[in-house]
């Protein structure tokens, strides 16, 4: 064994590496090995071993073994059992020592004589570090047993550290995920106002994935065309903000998506977006970080657009018949005139066309509010029989189709399906209305069903105007009226095709569209289960 001066200067080159470990934030395996290494190697020992104390089982379990072979380090296993709480002292090393000979019997290590060494850190035992000598027995004196306790003290505080260090990784990593599954859009820019994090949900909101931002300048994702605030982000920096006790900012604007390959309608496609700005300060008020919560308003600005439009298109179509039926009773109140009875009927019944229209009107309007209110009830019965429903609906409009031609075409024995028959009336009524308003010009209008295995299908052809490709999304929508010519001078809400689409799926059906791809014109279809 060396000498105690030999012993001293040993020492100190294995605390400088130790306390090199300690800093060079290695794995704590690692650390634990360089400790256990220079424990063994001061007294010129066999072998050694670290066990750790596990909080939650509360046994000892090895975290790293210098010079015992692995296939021998099950051997050790004894060492790991707590001692019995009844022995003293002097009965703990007795206890130690036989388990010790019996390793040493099992595993022909020779080993003889051992050092445990406690670690301790604060007031917990976080583990123990065993040194092993093999050889004739010897007395190992209090200046070396103290080194050994110093390294058995920086392998306690090396577990605090990593300890505290995964907590704090845990802690992390639980708020990373938090942020990154947050529903609403969470972003985090530095105080040069760079984007150091961008959630999913403010991805999908923005079509931007989050590398293609983190790093970027935030005037340069966020540029807003136009903003609806008075002041954006650098304004407000500009003004002085953010100022003690006023520290959130709202900006709101719009802004444009980019071009996404595998999402082609989102080309120039605007969002809304709503944004609280905080700052994150530091201990003396300096402001680090400023975090952003995002909210997409898209919707709620276009279904404001979309009530907007309804009122007036509402108004106008409730005002129209109103006006004329008003006109219509003025001049046959008139006392001065002497009508034909020719007029007096030709003027009843335009009075009685328009109350239906206005009666159609209202219809609509209520059952809308009870698809809202979820009161939207089916009157089901199984005898509905779609190819005289269709016969029906072509009768009707037939005094306003002078230059359309109905033609009707349903598979042979087209069965009986189940269904609310004033209801898919109202479907095949507005889909031929439509047929005729957006075909002006006339053409034929081919009302045709198909018979399927599991569902029969409704068709409606016309050689009208078509859906131009950017408004086909809308169609379904409540009071979506497409832009062109015809939708400005045809009468209509924009409420049919939203009606008939929930009267469809009510029925577990579904309705779609194509523009005709031999023609002019488009084709609405509906399918409706056989069962
Ligand atoms: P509206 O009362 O305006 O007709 P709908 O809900 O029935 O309301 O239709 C919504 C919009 O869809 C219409 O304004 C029109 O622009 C478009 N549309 C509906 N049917 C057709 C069609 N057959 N051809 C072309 N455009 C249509």
């Amino acid at each position: 064994m060396a000498q105690l001066v030999d012993i001293r200067i040993l020492q100190r080159e294995y605390l400088l590496a130790i306390s090199r470990a300690l800093t060079a934030e290695l794995d704590l395996h690692d650390v634990l090995r360089i400790i256990l290494q220079s424990s063994v190697e001061l007294v010129s020992g066999r072998a050694g071993l670290i066990a750790l104390r596990d909080a939650k089982t509360e046994t000892l379990r090895v975290a790293a073994v210098y010079g015992i072979p692995v296939n021998l380090v099950d051997h050790f296993a004894p060492l790991l059992r707590d001692l019995p709480n009844d022995l003293d002292s002097a009965e703990q090393e007795a206890e130690l020592t036989r388990r010790l000979q019996k390793i040493g019997r099992d595993a022909s290590m020779g080993l003889t004589q051992m050092v445990r060494l406690p670690m301790i850190s604060g007031e917990q035992a976080v583990g123990v570090v065993y040194v092993f000598l093999a050889g004739s027995a010897y007395y190992l004196p209090q200046d070396v047993k103290m080194l050994l306790r110093s390294f058995a003290e920086q392998a306690a505080i090396a577990v605090r550290n990593a300890r505290l260090y995964q907590q704090v990784n845990q802690e992390k990593q639980r708020l990373d995920a938090i942020i990154e599954q947050s529903a609403d859009g969470v972003m985090i820019l530095d105080q040069a106002l760079r984007i150091t994090v961008f959630n999913q949900a403010l991805s999908r909101m923005t079509g931007r994935p989050s590398p293609s931002v983190i790093g970027h300048h935030h005037d340069e994702i966020f540029q807003w065309r136009p903003l609806k605030t008075a002041m954006d982000l650098q304004g407000a920096l500009a003004n002085g903000w953010p100022l003690p006790g006023a520290a959130h900012l709202y900006v709101e604007g719009d802004l444009l998506r980019p071009y996404q390959e595998n999402d082609p309608t989102m080309e120039g496609n605007l969002i809304s977006l709503g944004i609280t700005y905080a700052p994150l300060m530091d201990s003396d008020g300096r402001m680090t970080d400023i975090i952003a919560n995002v909210r997409d308003l898209t919707r709620y600005r276009e279904e404001e657009s979309l009530q907007k439009t309804f009122i007036s298109v509402v108004s106008h179509e409730l005002k129209t018949p109103v006006s004329i039926i008003k006109g219509y009773a003025g001049t046959l109140r008139r006392q001065d005139a002497n009508w034909s009875p020719e007029i007096v009927e030709d003027s009843l019944s335009v009075i009685e066309e328009e109350a239906d229209n206005l009666n159609d009107l209202i219809d609509s309007l209520l059952e809308v509010s009870r698809l809202q209110a979820g009161t939207f009830n089916l009157e089901m019965s199984d005898d509905v029989f779609l190819p005289e429903i269709a016969t029906n609906v072509t009768r009707k409009f037939s005094s306003q189709a002078k230059n359309h031609r109905f033609i009707l075409k349903f598979d042979e024995d087209f069965p009986l399906v189940v269904g609310d028959e004033r209801r898919l009336t109202q479907v095949l009524n507005n889909l031929v209305s439509n047929a005729l308003k957006y075909a002006p010009d006339g053409g034929s209008i081919v009302i045709s069903g198909q018979v399927h295995p599991q569902h029969v299908t409704i068709s409606v052809r016309d050689s009208g105007i078509g859906i131009s490709d950017h408004q086909q999304h809308r169609i379904f929508q409540k009071f979506a009226r497409l832009d062109n010519a015809l939708s400005r001078k045809a009468e209509g809400t924009g409420l049919g095709l939203y009606l008939s689409k929930a009267i469809v799926e009510a029925h577990h059906g579904r309705i779609w569209f194509h523009n005709n791809p031999d023609g002019p014109g488009a084709t609405f279809t509906f399918s409706l289960p056989r069962d």
